[in-house]
């Protein structure tokens, strides 16, 4: 028998007896019922939460000052180590300087750092060979 179907099952037995104290009880065991469940639902999401961050953060591979997100066969980056490692997001880079330099930053955080292999995925939208050893 689940909780509520317990509480009913006691719910129409106090109801057969006059007992003002009974009735208090029980009211406050279906008070305190009620909490647990949300509680419990909260935990749940909370959970399901943390599992997909563990999952997301093993396939996340820090390389050459970015991330890259090694799902599989699939490589996608790159994505800003700041934002990642501190703030717990992803945050595409993008190229900001391009005369004679290979910047690239982060739209959020704003950093800016000098990756010629991080520059050229995002440039030519082509995973370079020396990523490929990054799979599992
Ligand atoms: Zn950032």
């Amino acid at each position: 028998m689940s909780i509520s179907g317990a509480l009913k099952t006691v719910s129409k037995i106090a109801n057969q007896i006059d007992n003002v104290e009974l009735h208090r009880a029980l009211i406050e065991l279906q008070n305190d019922v009620l909490a647990l469940t949300e509680e419990r639902a909260t935990r749940e999401g909370k959970i399901a939460e943390l599992e997909k961050a563990l999952e997301l953060k093993g396939k996340m591979k820090h390389y050459r000052s970015v991330y890259w997100l090694v799902d599989g066969e699939n490589i996608e980056g790159v994505f800003c180590s700041k934002c990642f490692d501190i703030d717990h997001i992803m945050c595409r880079m993008v190229i900001t300087k391009t005369e004679g330099q290979r910047w690239i930053s982060c739209q959020n955080c704003k950093i800016e750092i000098d990756s010629y292999l991080a520059y050229t995925y995002i440039q030519r939208n082509k995973i370079p060979e020396d990523i490929l050893n990054l799979k599992s």
